[in-house]
């Protein structure tokens, strides 16, 4: 099943949430906001066309890579690699290889930033492009789900 991840847009926590079209809203457990959703009969299918929170059909995918354990690891590696003469950098860089690259994908709403896992339509799904996202965070440009032409 689909799983979202909204960011609260009062305090920047995660909301989790599981597409249901009889929600409306998604509350925040930290400040109790709530964010408005539009769920589907096909988000509860696992298909992305349309963000449920703002609407824009525009996504990206990426590795369902965990910031935090990367930067742990590296941070890691690093202090190690005074007593193995950087052989721990290349143990990590190993270790990202062969681990990090059989890692779920996640697509990610360029407008809003909401996170979706589990999706049936991922393969549909378009790597990051830099210039879509400029054109889209800065000038608020809506591509409708169409790639970037030139
Ligand atoms: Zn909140
Ligand atoms: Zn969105």
């Amino acid at each position: 099943m689909m799983s979202v991840q909204i960011t609260c847009t009062n305090c920047g926590s995660s909301i989790e949430v599981h597409p249901d079209h009889n929600a409306h809203k998604a509350e925040c457990e930290v400040c109790k906001h709530s964010v408005d959703v539009k769920f589907t009969s096909e988000h509860e299918q696992g298909i992305l066309k349309e963000c449920p929170v703002c609407s824009r059909q525009d996504f990206y995918k990426q590795k369902d890579f965990n910031r935090k354990i990367g930067v742990t690891l590296f941070v890691i590696a690093a202090i190690l690699s005074i007593w193995t003469y950087g052989l721990s950098l290349v143990a990590l860089y190993l270790v990202d290889l062969f681990l990090f690259r059989k890692l779920a994908l996640v697509a990610i709403c360029y407008k809003c930033r909401t996170n979706f896992r589990n999706l049936a339509n991922m393969p549909e799904i378009r790597d990051y492009d830099h210039e879509m996202n400029d054109r889209i965070v800065y000038s608020d440009h809506d591509f409708k789900g169409k790639p970037l032409s030139h």
